[in-house]
């Protein structure tokens, strides 16, 4: 089959690879109809996150149908329209029983093996899903495939960024960050009940669409958008802050934007090996600093019926469509952000 192969840094390769096989009983193969490429996809791209063996298939996101299932599997049948969370998931252990799907002790993150261990990814033909049952969801036809593709990943992570950062109707908000997961998280920020939500961002077109998604457009490339955060504030900053973007610079901005005894939701990918404040600082202002992969599978069902009754349209932040051979372009596009790229997705 047809894949996007890491091979080393900046180099993703359209590639003839072995098609996947079921390996397990509970396994499933689904037949990608659209995958995508995440943010978190382009650490890998540029080695912040090192370790993935060359040649392993990239990508977490996907939609599809069941092309084949092994002798364990029960929900599931050929041709079922399916999504994936970005990890699979027992959801029988400890962590899948709390609802912290994405620290499940079985779980697997596609698109990522090390010395010839782990899961290939999503961004080809076929993809093989462990735990399947368990693992996908199924989508019916009043949900587009691309509405159902977000959902696995990008809108279920910004919905879990709102949930931590424990929003209410008289909070003032911010969200850093406005890309596909701040854009989510806007959306959802709104939806809990905040009222005033404002998102930060120094690129027009996404300041435009997170307006659409009820935020207050505040440019952090203008000068004076210090100012105009703590007036709206009364001087003290933000009841709590949704990072969107998982970089240092960016928790530190949410540090120094967030009120005493306020919170600091985090949901983009890190990979420094330090806090962006110190414990001092974190005392000194009583921060509340809630941090991790969110656990995309528990919110999956509830956010595929939401999509059904909401009147915002999820997939306005879908900016590019290519076939699944311009995998590489796709990647160069959205990681410079090039021709208004906010996100793409490939169609196999
Ligand atoms: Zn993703
Ligand atoms: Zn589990």
């Amino acid at each position: 089959m047809k894949a996007l192969t890491f091979r080393e840094k900046h180099h993703i390769a359209y590639d003839t690879v072995a098609d996947p096989q079921l390996l397990e009983a509970s396994d499933a193969i689904v037949r990608v109809w659209i995958t995508a490429v995440c943010g978190s996809d382009l650490h890998v791209y540029h080695a912040r996150e090192t370790g993935l063996d060359s040649g392993t298939i990239m990508g977490h996101e996907f939609v599809g149908e069941i092309a084949a299932i092994g002798k364990a599997v029960r929900r599931l049948r050929i041709g079922d329209r399916v999504v994936s969370p970005f990890t699979t998931n027992c959801g029988v252990c400890y962590y899948c029983q709390i609802g912290l799907s994405c620290r499940c002790t079985a779980g697997q993150l596609y698109g990522w093996r090390q010395n010839g261990h782990g899961l290939h990814g999503a961004q080809a033909e076929w993809v093989r899903v462990p735990l399947a049952d368990t693992t996908l969801v199924k989508f019916d036809t009043h949900i587009s495939p691309e509405a159902a593709l977000l959902i696995g990943d990008v809108r279920a992570t910004g919905w879990h960024c709102a949930q931590q950062a424990d929003l209410s109707p008289k909070g003032i908000y911010a969200v850093i960050g406005c890309g596909p997961v701040g854009l989510m998280a806007t959306l959802a920020a709104r939806e809990q009940g905040a009222q005033q939500v404002y998102a930060l961002d120094t690129v027009t077109e996404r300041l435009t669409l997170a307006q659409q998604y009820g935020a207050i457009p505040l440019s952090v490339a203008n000068d004076e958008w210090r100012d105009i955060a703590f007036a709206a504030t009364q001087g003290r900053g933000f009841d709590a802050i949704l990072e969107a973007v998982g970089s240092s610079s960016a928790v530190r901005l949410a540090y120094e934007m967030v009120r005493p005894g306020g919170t600091i939701s985090s949901v983009g990918v890190h990979t420094s090996a330090q806090f962006a404040f110190s414990p001092i600082e974190a005392y000194d202002k009583n921060i509340t600093f809630k941090i991790g992969r969110a656990p995309a599978r528990r919110y999956m069902e509830q956010l595929l019926e939401r999509t059904l009754q909401s009147s915002y349209d999820i997939t306005q932040i879908i900016t590019h469509r290519l076939p699944l051979s311009d995998g590489a372009t796709a990647y160069q596009l959205f990681d410079q952000k090039q021709d208004g790229c906010i996100k793409a997705i490939l169609r196999v």
